[in-house]
């Protein structure tokens, strides 16, 4: 079976065929996602189904991935893994979206041309947070948009210097 993960198809014959694909994309071939992410040294896992649903054709199944983010807080890196559930519907123009039934979120098909890449770019682009924070970052910085920045807490300090006094 080819790799559907960077080449293009037309998805409309791959759904009438009722077709599923499996495979795994290196997350640094993923180009929309550069700017978002801090190391692309990890992989995305897929399970696509296309099918043909009531005269509407639908991708439907799951991506799966760990990112790494920067904490917006304390510029950290952050571990974000995703596990996303996709139920799409396909349209070839945006006046098709609201013929389109709310169980499915649209996916424009430009001249039934598309590619598993462009649905899991799609996809995590949606899963990643707007500011990323780790959850501990996110009650220091309750209440307050401004980003700040971590600082060591100087009591641990303290008992840092006082321990190693002991010894
Ligand atoms: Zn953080």
């Amino acid at each position: 079976m080819p790799d559907r993960s960077t080449e293009y198809f037309d998805p409309f014959i791959i759904a009438e065929r009722g077709r599923s694909y499996k495979g795994i994309i290196p997350l640094s071939q993923l180009d929309r996602l550069k700017d978002s992410i801090i190391d692309d040294r990890g992989e995305v896992h897929y399970a696509l189904c296309f099918a043909k649903e009531d005269k509407v054709y639908t991708v439907a199944g799951q991506i799966g991935t760990e990112l790494v983010l920067e904490c917006s807080v304390c510029l950290d890196k952050m571990f974000y893994p995703v596990e996303a559930h996709t139920k799409l519907g396909m349209i070839s123009s945006l006046d098709d979206a609201a013929r389109l039934s709310e169980a499915y979120e649209p996916l424009l098909v430009v001249d039934r041309q598309l590619r598993i890449k462009e649905i899991i770019e799609d996809e995590l682009l949606l899963a990643i947070p707007i500011t990323p924070r780790h959850p501990e970052c996110r009650v220091a910085s309750h209440g307050s948009q401004t980003p700040i920045h971590k600082m060591n807490n100087p009591f641990s300090i303290l008992e840092d210097l006082k321990s190693r006094g002991d010894q």
